[in-house]
């Protein structure tokens, strides 16, 4: 099973410059008292996963440069990238750049489009289309609060059991006819 080895941040949201955040272990703790960034690094994780801008609690994507929240960024792009170590590869580097008002792609330095990004973070379990591999501060509260469908819905999109749902069922008719 792979794991995150660490990130790599520049000029995104609290972080001027470049700034390492790791290296981590297998289970990490972040803390910090309120306001000290603790949630901007679930922000800069999602970012870097692909999450889409009404996600990571701003309105425009330039809003993530450091210092747009105050009306003054201090830079025209801002950078994360994400080292994680799978089983096939000692490291591989996705990284997310924002370019004006909009967002660039690259895999281990290489250019890659969004859907192609997508497809290989899919490769290593992350799955940018489920939007709940991570859990956000009040997130739990509206996930248990979630109707039983959508709950069981939100579930299966994230462990990928839909796709073997037709097969259980076709077994399970055979079993029941035996
Ligand atoms: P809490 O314990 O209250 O949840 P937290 O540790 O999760 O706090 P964050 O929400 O991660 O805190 O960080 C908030 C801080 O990030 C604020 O101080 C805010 O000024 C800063 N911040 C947010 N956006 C930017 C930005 N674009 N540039 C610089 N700083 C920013
Ligand atoms: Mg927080």
């Amino acid at each position: 099973m792979g794991y995150l080895k660490q990130i790599d941040i520049e000029n995104f949201k609290s972080w001027r410059g470049k700034q390492i955040i790791g290296p981590f272990m297998r289970f990490n703790c972040i803390i910090g008292t309120n306001g000290s960034g603790k949630s901007n690094v679930m922000d800069a994780l999602s970012f870097v996963m692909g999450e889409r801008v009404s996600s990571l609690r701003v309105k425009h994507i330039r809003d993530l440069i450091h210092g747009a929240h105050m009306g003054k960024p201090i830079s025209n792009t801002a950078k994360v990238a994400m080292r994680y170590c799978t089983a096939e590869a000692e490291e591989i580097i996705f990284c997310r750049i924002i370019t004006g008002n909009s967002s660039e792609y690259r895999i281990d330095g290489i250019h890659v489009t969004f859907a192609k990004y997508t497809e290989e973070l899919e490769k290593i379990g992350i799955l940018t289309k489920a939007q709940n591999c991570l859990v956000f501060q009040g997130a739990v509260e509206s996930i248990a609060l979630k109707d039983p469908k959508e709950r069981t819905k939100m579930l299966e999109c994230i462990s990928q059991s839909k796709e073997y749902a037709a097969e259980y069922n076709k077994k399970k008719e055979a079993l029941l006819k035996a």
